[in-house]
């Protein structure tokens, strides 16, 4: 038992040193993720914003056509008042001239708003696509950095955790599957200690357990933290 706790105290250190460089290398997925996310989001964005002003473009299109009809109503109405032959017919031709002009006004009113409308959509537009480009600029550049990143971290990972599988040949199975279990939820999963203190959760460890440690006959966890704990002799030894 005693070189098994060897092998893990040492194959804990390595993957202690290694650490930093594995909790980066899960980042930059996530990095990556949220910036694609956003230039997504900036795309969805946009084609709905062009949708709107497309069909603002339609609407006016629209309001265009019926405030030609309206004109052309309104001369037709002009007309009929000029050549009217009785009262009666002057009168509903008035009330056509009236109709008419009423509903230029609407049109033109409409059209107006419409007008502004497109206007700030196409303003905002501009800028939502300013953004949209910049976002995916970004992008490309940070796929390109932390590929580069990468390569580098795993280069670095190799180095530190070479040797690894040697160690943990020393170590039996449900050791090793302990360990990994503890090391996903704490950092320095292992710990070496030199008097009756556990190091990482500086609580007094029973001193029954003290004098188990030394002899290092079986693995042992702190009571308090759940790190497994190795004395120092054990390993020094
Ligand atoms: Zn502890």
């Amino acid at each position: 038992m005693r070189e098994e706790l060897v092998a893990l105290a040492k194959l804990a250190e390595m993957d202690d040193s290694a650490r930093d460089i594995d909790a980066e290398l899960k980042q930059i997925p996530q990095r990556l993720e949220e910036l694609r996310n956003n230039v997504q989001t900036l795309e969805n964005m946009l084609a709905q914003e062009r949708q709107q002003l497309a069909e603002a473009e339609q609407l006016k299109i629209q309001q265009s056509g019926e405030l030609k009809e309206r004109n052309e109503g309104l001369q037709r109405a002009r007309k009929k008042a000029a050549q009217a032959s009785s009262i009666r017919e002057a009168d509903a031709a008035e009330r056509e001239v009236d109709a008419n002009r009423r509903a230029i006004r609407e049109r033109e009113e409409e059209l107006g708003r419409i007008g502004d409308a497109i206007a700030a959509k196409t303003a905002s537009l501009a800028e939502r696509e300013k953004d949209f480009e910049e976002a995916k600029g970004v992008l490309q550049s940070r796929e390109e950095s932390f590929k580069t990143r990468v390569a580098e971290l795993e280069e670095q990972r190799g180095k530190l955790l070479d040797g690894r599988d040697v160690l943990a040949a020393k170590v039996s199975r449900p050791v090793i599957k302990r360990y990994e279990r503890l090391k996903t939820g704490i950092a320095n999963a292992v710990i070496i200690i030199s008097d009756g203190t556990c190091t990482a959760c500086r609580m007094a460890l029973p001193p029954q357990l003290t004098i188990e440690l030394h002899r290092a006959n079986e693995l042992h966890q702190c009571p308090h933290c759940r790190r497994i704990i190795i004395h120092r002799t054990v390993v020094e030894d």
